[in-house]
């Protein structure tokens, strides 16, 4: 017999994952409560419901922290320096670590915390290589 909480931790997270390679931002919906939850579960980490499905999540969010790398990142990641990666609070109160884009300039001296960011996704070829969520400055 199997239920849903025997499900493992890598098809818990396909559906969000799956949403990025094309190009989308899904979270993770309580139809009990109505709360949006990230990091997908299981259960509703707030009424304990597991009638959860993912759903469209808020494109605008706000910046609560980043850092730019400029040297030293994680093996994998050498070929993407310079790169900035950030902390980005959702309307709907969840969050991510999601890269940022660089600005017209190409740094990210535009940034700011409580900056506001939009969704705007990498290209096909890099959201399938590395499915994770691109925010940038609005405009
Ligand atoms: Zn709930």
């Amino acid at each position: 017999m199997t239920s849903s909480n025997e499900v493992g931790m890598e098809a818990l997270t396909e559906p969000y994952y799956a949403a990025l390679r094309r190009g989308e931002l899904v979270v993770q919906h309580c139809k009990a409560c109505s709360r949006d939850i990230m990091y997908p579960r299981h259960l509703c980490p707030f009424c304990y419901g597991d009638d959860l499905s993912f759903v469209p999540a808020s494109t605008r969010g706000v910046l609560h922290s980043f850092a730019v790398h400029r040297i030293g990142s994680p093996t994998g990641f050498e070929n993407d320096l310079p790169y900035a990666v950030g902390v980005v609070k959702l309307a709907d109160d969840v969050q991510f670590l999601a890269r940022l884009w660089p600005d017209a300039d190409g740094d990210w001296g535009g940034y700011a915390c409580d900056a506001e960011v939009v969704f705007r996704a990498a290209d096909a070829a890099e959201m399938q290589r590395r499915p994770v969520p691109w925010f940038g400055l609005p405009g």
